[in-house]
């Protein structure tokens, strides 16, 4: 019987694991995804920090929410006040959807766009294009390139999606802006990979800009607390971070359905 291409991509992996193994071991430390004391108040904290980093970029962000204030102030106030704003089961987060189901039905739809965004710290140390880089120059000969979740994801979405590897909260905020001027008309849709902890600060902003997602959470080295987040924001993630089990299987069954084309290995 012939393999089918996600096999196929698992023994590439596994291969170019055993010859060119990578740098830093998978480790996923017990206890809560985020610290006791960094939870109080974590929607304020999240957006003390970004008007904070907005401040330094001279209110790029701040300034584009108040020209349509109607259009932002109120969802964002209204995610902000409910106590979670999305639906979770298990590593996997819901935004303004109930299911996968519906997620994949509304990114079938000709008026959505697709954007597929991943924590830098995801990437392998050696990453040809940089850890702490919105850039990823994938190549499919590349050993390195060969064990990483971004090049997979670009590998089977190829240009059905916009692909964001995410350095600071600011960048992704000012580029989730640059979309959605880009296509007024058209619904935004996401698929993100990051820690429990950024999914939680940052839920009330995809909510202002009314997009509709699926977050999977990372395990490993992620941040769990305020301190972690803030150097991590600075390019400085010593440890790696990667999807659990179930959350792997999750996005590989989403990548399943969304993938139509013919890919080759
Ligand atoms: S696929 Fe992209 S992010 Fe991953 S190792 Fe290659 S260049 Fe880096």
């Amino acid at each position: 019987m012939e393999k089918d291409h996600f096999t196929l991509w698992q023994e590439h992996k596994e291969l170019a694991q055993k010859m060119n193994p990578l740098k830093g071991k998978l480790f996923d430390p017990i206890g809560p995804a985020i610290d006791k004391k960094t939870k109080r108040f974590l929607r304020f904290k999240s957006l003390f920090w970004i008007l904070r980093q907005d401040y330094k970029e001279h209110l790029l962000i701040t300034r584009k929410i108040f020209k349509k204030p109607f259009t932002y102030c109120l969802p964002y106030i209204s995610s902000f006040i409910k106590n979670r704003p999305y639906k979770r089961r298990g590593d996997t987060f819901f935004f303004n959807v109930d299911s996968e189901k519906e997620f994949l039905e509304k990114v079938k739809q000709k008026k959505s766009v697709l954007f597929v965004g991943f924590s830098y710290c995801e990437k392998p140390f050696e990453c040809p294009s940089n850890r702490f880089s919105t850039e990823c120059a994938y190549d499919i000969e590349s050993p390195i390139c060969k064990q990483c979740h971004l090049a997979k994801v670009q590998h089977f979405l190829g240009k059905k999606a916009i692909f964001l590897p995410i350095t600071t909260s600011h960048e992704l905020g000012k580029r989730l802006f640059t979309i959605k001027e880009k296509f007024p008309k058209k619904e935004l849709l996401f698929l993100i990979s990051t820690c429990e902890l950024a999914i939680e600060m940052f839920s009330h902003f995809g909510n202002m800009l009314q997009m509709k997602g699926i977050a999977i959470k990372l395990h490993g080295r992620t941040c769990r607390t305020m301190e972690s987040f803030e150097i991590a924001e600075r390019g400085i993630k010593p440890g790696k971070t990667f999807l659990s089990k179930e959350g792997d299987e999750q996005y590989d069954q989403l990548l399943r359905s969304l993938t139509t084309r013919k890919v080759s290995l």
